[in-house]
């Protein structure tokens, strides 16, 4: 672990277009840029939320840049998938010039492997069961010290496109996670909603059906509370399945859900009745961003892995079976 490594991460797979730049060894965030596409109406939109980067790649670059040297940059790397197309390849195109014109290796990382490195790289999991919940995915992960295990699955929607979906339905905007969580706190009322887990995979969509018809029919504050309640009981049984079976005594969030406060109450209260640790970290890394697209460039390229600019097209259905983890001991002296 002798060599001390720069990289510049750029994160384009939806909503964010994000700059981050980490050097190792040790860990150390050196920037985090963000600029974050809402859409006027509707959820997001794959050519806007592309143009959208396209129109912030300048500036937030100026910003990086306004931060630290890009002399000091020894990998750049971009999120290569999965993701929305048009997005990922406005990261992959600055990210290609960048490579290019530093004269530095190009490394295309995995966006499910960088949420789950940051947050084991901030709270030095080691192999946690990782509960994956998006805008566009829904996962139980052990991520061992051998490879990353797809233990269960949303057998149709991502948590976070219900919660989306159901708040654009009940006009509350996008993304409507913060204004779900705001509105449930404001109740206690349990309406019965569909429960449905089959072992560790999940499934929402009949929820999202019964919630969208009983809008304007209950107080919108009884929906939220229900959806989050029911919702989030799922995602915790099917995690605490996952960790009972394996005996894994770590617990990891990871992704935009993760935001969300009684999701993490319920996380730490599984972990704390079954004797495990339920590591939580900074809630502004739960979101996407280009320092965990930095710190996964970082550890991909220490397994060897580099692109050719001709060869570095996106993969927007990159699952992360096929990604290698992290090398042990990556935090000691
Ligand atoms: P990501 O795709 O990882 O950027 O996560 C975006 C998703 O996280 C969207 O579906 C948001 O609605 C959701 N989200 C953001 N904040 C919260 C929150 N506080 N509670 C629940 N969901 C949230
Ligand atoms: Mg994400």
């Amino acid at each position: 672990m002798g060599e001390r490594l720069t990289c510049i991460g750029i994160e384009s797979t939806a909503h964010t277009f994000g700059i981050g730049i980490v050097k190792y060894h040790p860990f150390q965030i050196l920037c985090d840029v963000r600029r974050v596409y809402r859409p006027v109406s509707g959820g997001i939109h794959p050519s806007e939320a592309a143009r959208h980067h396209i129109e912030k790649a300048v500036e937030a670059l100026e910003e990086a840049m306004s931060r630290v040297d890009l002399k000091q940059v020894d990998i750049v790397a971009f999120a290569r998938g999965p993701g929305l197309g048009p997005c990922l390849r406005v990261g992959a195109a600055l990210a290609r010039m960048l490579s290019l014109k530093l004269e530095k290796p190009l490394v295309g990382v995995n966006h499910a492997a960088s949420h789950i490195n940051i947050a084991r790289a901030l709270t030095r999991a080691i192999d946690p069961v990782v509960l994956y919940v998006s805008g566009g995915n829904t996962q139980v992960i052990y991520a061992s010290e051998g490879k990353y295990v797809i233990l269960g699955e949303t057998e149709d929607i991502a948590v976070g496109n219900l919660i989306d979906v159901f708040a654009r339905k009940a006009g509350l905007g996008f993304p409507g996670g913060p204004k779900v969580m705001e509105l449930a706190s404001k109740s206690r009322r349990l309406l019965k909603l569909p429960y449905s887990v089959k072992g560790m995979n999940v499934s929402f969509s009949g929820m999202l059906t019964m919630l969208e018809g009983l809008v304007g029919k209950e107080p919108v504050e009884d929906l939220c509370f229900s959806l989050q309640e029911t919702a989030f009981s799922m995602l915790i049984e099917v995690s605490e399945r996952a960790m009972a079976m394996l005996g894994v005594k770590e617990f990891i969030i990871a992704g935009g859900v993760g935001a969300n406060a009684r999701l993490r109450q319920m996380a730490g209260k599984m972990c704390e009745e079954r004797n495990a640790v339920f590591k939580d970290y900074p809630i502004e890394y739960y979101a996407d961003n280009g320092v965990m697209i930095a710190w996964e460039g970082i550890i991909q390229y220490m397994l060897g892995e580099k692109l050719n600019v001709e060869d570095s097209m996106v993969k927007p259905r990159w699952r992360i079976v096929d990604v290698k983890p992290p090398p042990s001991g990556l935090y000691e002296n």
